[in-house]
């Protein structure tokens, strides 16, 4: 079903036994007591799942480059000892995993960050220090060790982390390299660092290691890489023995979206394709793939040789043993929200999923086979009715959902129609057919009335009825141009040419997106158009800029509480939705009554 994804990958030292590789996303498991363990259930139950290959989030080989004062770090045996947890139940589920080197750099929050020059990254509060060069020659150290402390603990390799603004792309690009001697200046200067670090990982750990070098094909930043110093880069990095180059795009203080659902699927691949054709070892692809079908054409169209999936882990540690068994339909599909991953990560909380709260939740929450089966009905088919209905029928209840109307999936039917979130329906898709697999009775255009669940003699009812959009008690309220955000997306009224959305939280951005869009195509074009990103490789850090665009409607954004409108929105997205609202002429006006 899907040849090129599920064919082997044999390496001089490692096999891997399908294309498929759980890309590093950090969950904040490792720095909580007991931390290690949680986090050994949780990649061993994505090796169970048959993934080819595991990359462990970001460990530190410093204190300086800890992403937080209390992130985890691999500097010593007892760290060697709680890696290992994760290593042994990883392989004896048959899998394989790398551990990711991480150093922040600028990055860092916490006050003892270092890089090349004491330049603030505009996403941090703190100010780095320049790095001396006792320190540069210190920290090339730190990462060997760091990689002789990850064999010792069980890791089948290291995946180094050179791009997304951290440290090393730091030292990369002129943006944040102002120095002036030995390590900074020319291209070759400033790729030293790189190189001389997989060097010293080689040196300490031996061939039999696999080494992975995440490198940042697009920064998306002013004064970052351009293409030919990319590619001279990724020539010098196999050179220096490096097995396998991973994609890395944009930088995290880059105002470009690059992972979140507004993304056209797979929008970056054609960038590791062209890098493809310049390397004799393999390369992975990545962001925004989330399903066998894009991952195997993407393999197919040759522009990768592995394709990594952090999110779609999450969401579902099954993915490729439900594409061996071609029930791709049953797969869990993540819809890029960055709800429960990377705003929680970013906040420093654990991480988890929206659509499969077990993720790193995998010692806590057990689906168990229901000790006594009961009759079970559920009142609504939205998200929470058609997840629980889920549930209690694959622990053996017997459960049937009624639905008022004459569709699942509640307001992610309004979701799904906000340009860019149309991955909402993937989630009604895979509800839908894990309740037919656990033969739960769907009655759509049914009220689960007083009169039905009593002639049916039910054991439970558990009522999951979606809720009301508040009606504020305003003037003017009940008149004929005033519409509920549910006729608007459900297209049951079309508004004008001028209008005004009473709140800005969430839905207000929502609809505000659903009537300025323009009636383009969202795919690649249209998306690097939009947010002015070089498809020709001609410009440095891969940028063109954006141009502002004829607002098909005048919107006026209204929020009653003072401050920025939007901040209540997600800490990774709020900015994507603020910064293209605001470049198709939407009106953001705080304070109002
Ligand atoms: Fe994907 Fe959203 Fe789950 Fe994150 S929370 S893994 S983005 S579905």
């Amino acid at each position: 079903m899907y040849p090129a994804l599920l064919s082997p990958l044999v390496l001089p030292h490692i096999t891997l036994p399908n294309r498929t590789i759980m890309g590093s996303m950090h969950t904040n498991l490792e720095e909580i007591p007991g931390g290690f363990e949680r986090a050994a259930v949780y990649y061993a139950e994505r090796a169970k799942g048959k993934v080819g290959l595991i990359i462990t989030g970001g460990i530190s080989p410093c204190p300086e480059g800890c992403v937080s004062a209390r992130s985890a770090m691999l500097t010593n045996q007892e760290e060697v000892r709680q890696h290992a947890w994760i290593t042994d139940a990883v392989h004896r589920e048959g899998g394989r995993i790398c551990m990711q080197i991480l150093h922040t750099g600028r990055y860092g929050y916490h006050p003892n960050i270092v890089a090349p020059s004491a330049i603030q990254a505009p996403i941090n509060v703190f100010t780095p220090k320049e790095m001396e060069e006792e320190t540069i020659l210190k920290t090339i150290l730190a990462f060997g060790n760091c990689a002789a402390l990850a064999k010792e603990a069980g890791y089948d390799g290291v995946e180094i982390m050179g791009s997304e603004g951290y440290l090393i792309n730091q030292f990369i690009a002129s943006r944040t390299n102002r120095r002036t001697d030995d390590w900074g200046g020319s291209y070759e200067n400033r790729i030293r660092f790189p190189l001389a670090i997989v060097r010293k990982v080689r040196e300490l750990c031996g061939n039999a290691f696999l080494v992975i070098f995440r490198l940042s094909l697009l920064d998306l930043v002013e004064e970052g890489s351009s293409w030919p110093e990319i590619v001279q880069l990724a020539k010098e990095l196999e050179k220096a023995s490096v097995d396998i180059i991973n994609t890395g795009i944009g930088w995290h203080e880059a105002r470009i979206p690059t992972i979140a659902t507004s993304v056209p699927r797979k929008a970056f691949t054609y960038i590791t394709g062209t890098l493809k054709k310049e390397l004799s070892i393999p390369v992975i692809a990545a962001n925004r793939i989330n399903s066998p079908e894009i991952a195997e054409s993407i393999l197919a169209a040759k522009e990768a040789d592995l394709v990594s999936m952090a999110r779609p882990f999450l969401a579902d540690p099954q993915f490729v043993q439900k594409a061996m068994e071609n029930k791709a339909a049953e797969i869990n599909t993540c819809i890029a929200c960055n709800q429960a991953c990377l705003d929680h990560t970013f906040q420093l909380k654990i991480s988890s999923c929206m659509v499969n709260p077990r993720a790193c939740h995998e010692t806590e929450l057990h689906y168990l086979p229901a000790s006594k089966p009961r009759k079970i009905a559920v009142a609504g088919g939205g998200p929470a009715g058609m997840a629980f209905a889920h549930i209690a029928a694959m622990r053996g209840h017997q459960v049937t959902l009624y639905e008022a109307t004459g569709q699942l999936g509640g307001q992610f039917n309004l979701a799904k129609v906000i340009p860019g979130k149309e991955e909402y329906a993937e989630t009604i898709r895979y509800y839908s057919t894990v309740m037919e697999k656990y033969h739960v009775q769907v009655q759509l255009n049914t009220k689960a009335t007083p009169e039905i669940l009593l002639s049916k003699q039910f054991d439970e009812v558990v009522t999951a009825c979606g809720i009301h959009p508040r009606k504020p008690d305003i003037p003017g309220i009940d008149h004929a141009l005033v519409h509920s955000y549910q006729d608007v997306l459900s297209g049951k009224i079309t508004p004008g040419k001028r209008v005004a959305i009473i709140g800005s939280g969430g839905i207000g951005f929502d609809v505000a997106s659903f009537l300025s869009a323009d009636d383009t195509a969202v795919d690649y074009t249209h998306f690097a158009q939009f947010w002015g990103i070089d498809t020709d490789f001609l410009h440095r850090g891969g940028l063109t800029g954006r141009s502002a665009l004829k607002p098909k409607r005048t919107i006026y954004l209204l929020q009653r509480k003072g401050g920025k409108p939007g901040a209540s929105l997600g800490k990774t997205t709020g900015w994507i939705h603020k910064s293209a609202l605001l470049s198709k002429g939407v009106h953001m006006w705080a304070g109002v009554h």
